[in-house]
Formats: C-alpha cells, structure tokens, sequence
C-alpha cells in the first residue's frame, strides 16, 4: 500500500518571547493515515511542537524562526490558528479545551468549525455522539461537571466537528485512570480507521502511545533523539530504561 505524505516539517526552531528557544532543529514526516507519536519527558519541546503545526505559538508570544512546515503543499508555520484549522489541521489542546460553562451539546455546537449546513452539522453532531455515546447522555451537562475522562471525550469530539484531516492531541491520557486512558486510545484508532483522519499524539507514557502508534519521535530538549516504527522503538534500550521503566 502506498502512503503519502500529509505534513513534513524541516528543521523547525521554535522561540518564545524572543528569548527563549524551545525546540531547535526538528523535522518530522507525517504519512496520511498514520498514528504518530511525540514522546518525551517534561520541557522536551512536544506541546510546542503540536502549537507550532497548529498555529497556536501565537498566543504565548512564540514564533517559528527557521525552518518551515509543508502541509498538503502548502507553507503553514506562522499562520494564525483559524487559517491552519480551516485548512484541516486541528489541535486538542492540553489544558481548557472545553467550555465549563456551555452544556455538553453547545460545546459542540459553538466552535470554530467551518461552515457546514444546518444538515451537515446534524449528521457530524450524530456521527460524533456515535463515537461517544456518553457524550450523547450527557447532552445537557455542563463542561465544568464532567469527568477528567468525559472532558476529553468532548474535547475530542469538539475536535471532530472541524472536520480535521489531521488531528493534533495533546498529553490525552493526563490525569486518567489507565482503563479511561485504554478507552480513549481505542476510540483514536476508531477515529482513525472509521474517519480517515491522521493523527499525532503527544504523551509522557511512552508504553500507551506505542501501544496505538505506527511511528514515534523522541523528543529531547527540543530536538529529535530517536525516530522509527513503534514496533522498532518498543525494542530500543533506551526507550525500555528511560520511558517503559524497565531496563
Ligand atoms: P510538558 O509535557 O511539560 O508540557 P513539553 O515536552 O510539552 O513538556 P514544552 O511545553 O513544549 O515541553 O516546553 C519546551 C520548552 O519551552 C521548555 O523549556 C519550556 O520552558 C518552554 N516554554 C513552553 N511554553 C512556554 C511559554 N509559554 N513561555 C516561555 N517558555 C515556554
């Protein structure tokens, strides 16, 4: 089977406040269709790298000083967020990424999505609630009452609604249960393999992420230590010691 390739990004150099360099030097290639994961430990550089692919640097007064970000054909780095989105590549952020004071429903509802037809919402707002069928329960809970877990169960389907070619998640297993984290990673591939969509996820536990990746970076103080099949990383030493705990 042929793949083709969704985003590439050359030797990307990140800064914040015009001072202090985040990431520096990083190039990744993702192929359409895969899950790719961004692993590393603290300040490694990997919610900069997600910002940096979705526009969103802006925000923390960050810029993309070298290096550029191609995708589908197209120069992307220091494009605002709403332009990157329309263009399909959509972030689900660490943290605040529902709103506590909307209702399950208007979350969905009150985005920044593209213009889509009154129908054309109805059909994406089913096919979302059908991937996560307690959202569907919870139509008219407010975001502030949910659970860590059905939080970003919307913040994932929120992210649905934009329809995204590329999905960009964020430390999805922070602060969950490992049953809640396992559901999760189920419902990606699902998302995946039902929708097409290509996916990258940025995690801390490396054993959860590989579990459901085809290809994985290593991140370490911003740059790129270690890239390759999930299969291949899992053997890795240095993986097994530093991120899998075992050695
Ligand atoms: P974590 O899992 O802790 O979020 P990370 O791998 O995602 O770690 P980043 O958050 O991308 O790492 O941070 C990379 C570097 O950029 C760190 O040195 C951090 O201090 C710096 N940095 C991140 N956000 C900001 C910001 N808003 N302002 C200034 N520096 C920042």
């Amino acid at each position: 089977q042929m793949s083709e390739t969704l985003l590439t990004a050359e030797k990307l150099e990140v800064v914040y406040h015009h001072a202090i360099t985040a990431i520096q030097g990083i190039s990744l290639t993702i192929e359409s269709g895969q899950i790719v994961a961004i692993l590393g430990t603290n300040g490694a550089g990997k919610s900069t790298t997600l910002r940096a692919l979705s526009g969103f640097l802006g925000i923390d007064n960050a810029r993309v000083t070298e290096g550029h970000i191609v995708f589908k054909g197209q120069h992307i780095e220091n494009r605002p967020p709403n332009e990157v989105t329309r263009l399909g590549i959509v972030l689900v952020p660490e943290r605040e990424k529902v709103f506590p004071n909307l209702t399950v429903a208007d979350n969905l509802s009150a985005p920044f999505a593209p213009a889509m037809s009154k129908a054309d919402r109805k059909a994406r707002e089913e096919q979302v609630y059908s991937f996560f069928p307690r959202l569907g329960d919870l139509r008219a809970r407010i975001g502030g009452l949910l659970s860590g877990g059905e939080r970003q169960m919307l913040a994932l389907a929120s992210a649905l609604m934009c329809k995204p070619q590329l999905l960009l998640v964020d430390e999805l297993s922070l602060g969950l249960a490992p049953v809640i984290v396992e559901d999760l990673m189920q419902r990606l591939v699902q998302i995946r393999g039902d929708l097409g969509i290509t996916i990258v996820i940025v995690e801390q536990s490396a054993a959860v992420a590989l579990e459901i990746a085809d290809y994985g970076y290593v991140l370490e103080n911003g740059r790129v230590v270690l890239d390759g099949a999930s299969a291949k990383l899992k053997e890795h030493g240095d993986i097994q010691e530093f991120y899998l705990g075992q050695s």
